[in-house]
């Protein structure tokens, strides 16, 4: 779930191991850990709760923690708590091979009653541990580490990112995966091991993406690609296009507040040459299917979790609304597991920020196994999704390092609107709609500049709201979802309780709550449904509510039943999310900062969700 490190090469890899886990703190952790083997060839492990920076502090001289080869550790718990013995790596009882594991091994407890039946003590509560006391089991017999890898794997059930070394053999890493991402950075007589590109690209650009199934022997001057199975695999080196200012915060406080701020940029980058202005229409190459083909689909499943599923329901009323095709949204949790029908001529779209999202990942292959065509629609090339789709569209929003996802969300929800566009055109949507949806679109990236430039407003009714202890967010229509969203990022990095709710709904249940110190902040845009918002909104201001409000810029009115009113600039009605939902990323920004919380590393997240 959380991020591996490895080094093998003639520096010394602790600082190298220390900078990698720094590089991967953006994805939450709870402790971690490095295992080197230094200079007399003996296996040396450190570990600590907590951040990095107290692992790096907790280091002994870096004459004891000199090593060419090593291995690192970021945890996320599963099994066990977040303690000290619990952290990775972990080691066999004589302490001469090393593991950090990524993932859950399911069936740990029964291995774990055999090998405590063959004599072996365990020291941590995790699942983890059984790892490295089956290596060295099957190491004992087989006296090389990659074909003791491959039997203890054939045991396991599960998913694993792995990476191994062994004091004996101190010149190799063995890594291996099923279900969590690895990668094989390649540079100058040196080698790295990453569970994420971020962790290793300021040493390396050339990447060899471990595919499911697969590991890797490494040596100092060597490697040899192979399937658990021990067939070779032919290596295929990617070149990264990420540059290293993408994972740093720049002048920016925080990677959430840095990832705010790219979005005119991270939105333009999701329909750059994707605008078809002489047939007035859009193109997504990645669709790879024809018009004919396009047409016949009568039915689209969209699947996703948390923000994506946000962005989910946008498509879902933009692809209705503007091209009369049926859609649903399902969460990638209760698909994989109910026993979903999949009709005839459906078009089944997954999305994933990271690409390796585990609930979502196994719905797409749950769809696949149905006979669906599934379209997969992620950030991160190369990831496992983005492979095992049978097409999909990259949103190119660049690299996402704040948890609570923001740039990433308008890029999917901008893609979305261009596939809604196409299939709209290839039916009843006029060629008058299409050219004014792209002069529109093409002005968004600046309307969003004009809400950021509007920060320090923002951030006074952030001082209004930030020590409430519960909020609600209410839109209407395609607003609805940004509701959703809105307080799903107040919830993520300020901990305050808020829902987001249809308005209309509220008179349902939730005005129940409306007190003089709930702030309900309202999406009230002029459009067809401008008035009715209003009249919920008069609910809430007649039971002494405190009302926020995001309006269109011009609209005087609101202030009558507004604390205090956010403007933002007039767009087409389809693309008033990409607009909408940029203040709400603010405020929410503003308030956790405010509070004083760590808005980059909320607690008990992470970024990419790698176990169910
Ligand atoms: N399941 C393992 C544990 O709880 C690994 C968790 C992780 O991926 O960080 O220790």
């Amino acid at each position: 779930m959380c991020g591996i490190v490895g080094y093998i090469g003639s520096r010394n890899a602790t600082p190298i191991l220390i900078e990698g886990l720094k590089r991967l703190e953006y994805r939450g952790y709870d402790s971690a850990g490095i295992a080197i083997i230094n200079k007399k060839k003996s296996l040396k492990i450190f570990k600590e709760v907590g951040k990095i920076i107290e692992l790096e502090r907790s280091l002994p001289t870096p004459a004891e923690t000199f090593g060419k080869t090593g291995i690192a550790h970021t945890r996320w718990a599963t099994h066990g708590e977040p303690n000290l013995k619990n952290a990775h790596p972990h080691a066999d009882e004589n302490k001469k091979i090393a593991v950090v594991h990524n993932g859950i091994i399911e069936n740990y407890k029964k291995l774990r009653k055999k090998l405590e039946t063959k004599g072996y003590n365990f020291s941590s509560d995790t699942d983890s541990e059984v790892l490295a006391h089956l290596i060295e089991y099957f190491n004992r017999t087989e006296k090389n580490l990659t074909l003791a890898v491959q039997k203890a794997l054939k045991l396991v059930e599960g998913t694993f990112g792995i990476a191994v070394i062994n004091e004996e053999n101190p010149n190799q890493i063995v890594a291996a995966r099923k279900g969590s991402p690895l990668i094989l950075g390649i540079g100058n007589n040196e080698f790295f091991i990453a569970s994420d590109v971020a962790a290793i690209i300021i040493h390396t650009k050339k990447v060899i993406y471990l595919q499911d199934g697969e590991m890797v022997t490494v040596d100092k001057d060597k490697f040899e690609l192979t399937t658990l199975e021990n067939q070779a695999v032919k290596a295929k080196i990617s070149e990264v296009d990420w540059q290293v200012s993408a994972i740093e915060k720049g002048n920016y406080d925080y990677f959430m507040l840095k990832e705010i701020f790219e979005q005119p940029i991270s939105v333009e980058n999701a329909f750059r040459g994707r605008l078809n202005e002489k047939l007035s229409t859009c193109r997504l190459g990645g669709l790879s299917m024809s018009g004919e083909e396009l047409r016949k689909i009568k039915k689209i499943q969209i699947i996703a979790c948390g923000t994506s599923w946000h962005a989910a329901l946008i498509g879902e009323y933009l692809i209705e609304n503007l091209a009369r095709v049926s859609v649903e949204v399902e969460y990638a949790s209760e698909y994989r597991y109910r026993n979903p029908i999949i009709p005839a001529d459906t078009l089944v779209f997954v999305i994933s920020q990271s690409g390796e999202t585990a609930d979502t990942l196994a719905a797409l292959r749950e769809a696949q196994a149905r006979g669906a065509k599934v379209f997969g629609l992620t950030n991160t090339i190369g990831s496992t999704i983005a492979r095992e789709s049978d097409g999909g569209v990259y949103i190119h929003a660049g690299a996402e390092i704040g948890v609570a996802s923001t740039k990433a969300f308008t890029s999917q929800v901008t893609v979305l609107t261009l596939l809604a566009v196409i299939l709209g055109r290839m039916k009843d949507l006029s060629p008058t709609f299409g050219a004014g949806f792209i002069k529109e679109l093409k002005q968004i990236p600046q309307k969003i500049q004009q809400i950021l430039d509007n920060d320090e407003k923002i951030k006074q009714i952030a001082e209004t709201i930030k020590d409430s202890t519960n909020a609600l967010y209410l839109g209407r229509g395609i607003n609805y979802p940004v509701a959703l969203e809105g307080a799903l990022k107040l919830k993520e990095i300020s901990y305050i309780h808020a829902e987001g709710y249809p308005a209309a709904e509220m008179k349902h249940g939730p005005i129940a709550l409306i007190d003089e110190n709930m702030p309900v902040i309202a999406i009230a845009l002029k459009d067809a449904i401008y008035d009715k918002i209003i009249s919920n909104l008069n609910e809430v201001k007649a039971r002494n509510g405190r009302i926020i409000t995001i309006a269109t810029e011009g609209d005087e009115k609101i202030k009558e039943i507004s604390e205090s009113v956010i403007y933002i600039p007039e767009t087409i009605h389809s693309l008033h999310p990409l607009l909408s939902v940029i203040p709400l990323q603010m405020l929410a920004y503003h308030v956790a900062n405010l509070r004083g919380l760590d808005v980059d590393q909320p607690r008990n997240l992470a970024k990419s969700v790698t176990v169910e």
